[in-house]
């Protein structure tokens, strides 16, 4: 029986005032997996006020005592992780392994937000003056909102959820509409956790009416996004003063230069262009590689790629797209592909697995020049592009002529071309010898140009993002003391 779930305002379980519900596929087989609140901004304004209300008492609570409700998340999320990862498969579609990572992310972003707890440091610094004491602490921001995508739909509200919560700030939030159900189980393991009411708060819905509520209401002092760059400009042009944090697109390129261990490359090649079919923003959608090696590292590649299986998420290596609209935006720019002459080495097609279901080939275009829209826009599905390069420097030009800046890989055995591309790589993540994926979450995450607004998350940078700096002067000298900009 397919269930209906409910928003979580103020610690409870409520329905829309809308009365209406919308409904969540399982994308290996089209499947209804549950029907969920289409909320109303109204609903979003009870989850502000509710938000609003718990914050004065949440943000009073020592730090190291707010840290043991985090600490009580991690445990839950390690006690079900195979149960959320087998959901991720069912409602987001990825396989197995990646999905238990889904879960492991989360698990270690909590544990290590649960310490920051007794640290979310401070700087002292002298003063200009005698008998006069200089410091920063840090703040909570206060009411956040938080709009999170699909993609990972347990690590990611994880990543912003910790620092939010760590630092003192109240949440609502709203998950995408493509994986209500892990945003359901996941306020559930937050209830059970026993966070005071109010703290965090959920509510499903469309994001142009309540994740539009949420980016201008007043209340909300901060907002933490990520998804596409066109919904990231949008909140940027109607949120107003808030302090806001973007988290958008990534066109990442994989550089192979001639020096390269190709087994290893094709490795971080198959890993970073189709491991969750292609959908992270630090998928690898571009390989840049030295002329000479092409057509060695081709042939490695496509024995490789002929035998990568295709299917639900449990027993295949690459899953399903999250739904129709995704098959059909990597078939409409294959399609784009050819007419700008690129040439299809492998795949190009929607894949009717067993009549249902939003599969599509793993794709590979080759002889491809940079300015290709293949070669320059975020497709977000199994499609790669082969760009050959005659020289380091032009593979790094090549590398930095999109108007994203995420993720980047080198593979060399070169130790100063290698340093060098560090320096040059116009990117938030630079890998040398493995893939485009794989952060760690007490690393900072995030990208330049098009892919964010400068904010971090995840490590010791995370919590920048949801605490404002105080600059206290404590004088205790008894007496007016002028500091020099007034002397
Ligand atoms: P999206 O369409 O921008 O949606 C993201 C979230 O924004 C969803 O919850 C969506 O709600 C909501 N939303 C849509 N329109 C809105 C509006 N007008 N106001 C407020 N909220 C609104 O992106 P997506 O397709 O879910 O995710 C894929 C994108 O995310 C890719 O571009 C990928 O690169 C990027 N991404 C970036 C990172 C990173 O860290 N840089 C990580 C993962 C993914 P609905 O679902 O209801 O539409």
């Amino acid at each position: 029986m397919v269930m209906t779930y409910k928003n979580y305002v103020n610690g409870n379980w409520v329905a829309s005032d809308s009365g209406k519900i919308f409904s969540s596929l399982n994308p290996a087989d089209e499947s209804i997996v549950g029907h969920f609140q289409a909320s109303t901004r109204a609903d979003v304004r009870h989850a502000i006020a509710s938000a609003s209300t718990a914050f004065s008492s949440w943000r009073d609570t020592p730090a190291p005592s707010r840290a043991k409700y985090l600490w009580k998340m991690r445990d839950l999320l390690i006690k079900n992780k195979e149960r959320l990862a087998c959901l991720i498969v069912l409602e987001m579609g990825k396989v197995i392994a990646e999905a238990r990572g889904d879960v492991q992310e989360a698990i270690d972003v909590f544990e290590y937000m649960a310490g920051e707890g007794r640290r979310l440091f401070g700087n002292t610094t002298p003063s200009e003056l005698k008998d006069k004491f200089a410091m920063t602490v840090r703040m909570p921001v206060g009411v956040v909102g938080l709009i999170t995508p699909w993609n990972f739909p347990i690590a990611i509200p994880a990543w912003k959820s910790a620092a939010a919560l760590i630092c003192g700030n109240s949440i609502v939030w709203k998950p995408s509409s493509d994986t209500p159900l892990c945003a359901v189980e996941f306020a559930k393991l937050i209830d059970e956790a026993g966070f005071p009411k109010g703290v965090f708060n959920m509510v499903t819905g469309s994001g142009w009416e309540i994740g539009d509520e949420i980016v201008r209401h007043q209340m909300i002092r901060g907002i933490s996004f990520t998804g596409s760059r066109e919904t990231g400009e949008h909140i940027l042009r109607n949120a107003g003063v808030k302090k806001i944090g973007l988290e958008l697109g990534g066109k990442n390129a994989i550089i192979i230069l001639e020096d390269a261990d190709l087994d290893l490359a094709v490795d971080g090649v198959v890993w970073g262009a189709f491991g969750t079919t292609g959908q992270r923003c630090t998928s690898a959608s571009r390989v840049i590689v030295h002329e000479k090696i092409k057509s060695l590292f081709e042939k490695k590649l496509l024995a490789r790629v002929k035998n990568l299986k295709v299917g639900e998420g449990i027993h295949h290596d690459i899953g399903p797209l999250i739904n129709l609209k995704a098959v059909e935006k990597s078939a409409r720019y294959v399609q784009i592909g050819l007419d700008e002459g690129a040439k299809l080495l492998f795949g190009g097609k929607p894949l009717n697995v067993h009549g249902k279901g939003f599969f599509f080939q793993p794709t590979i275009f080759t002889d491809c020049k940079s300015e290709m829209r293949i070669c320059q826009d975020e497709i977000f599905g199994p499609v790669l592009s082969i760009i050959p390069v005659k020289s380091f420097d032009e593979a790094i030009r090549v590398s930095n002529s999109v108007s994203y800046g995420l993720s980047s890989a080198i593979y060399t055995a070169d130790i100063q071309k290698a340093f060098r591309a560090i320096n040059k790589l116009e990117a938030g993540l630079t890998y040398v010898n493995s893939s485009t994926i794989g952060s760690e979450c007490h690393l900072p995450f995030g990208g330049v140009k098009g892919t964010g607004n400068g904010m971090r998350e995840a490590g010791i940078h995370g919590i920048d993002e949801f605490s404002e700096i105080k600059t206290v002067y404590f004088d205790y000298s008894g007496k007016l003391q002028k500091a020099t900009i007034d002397d």
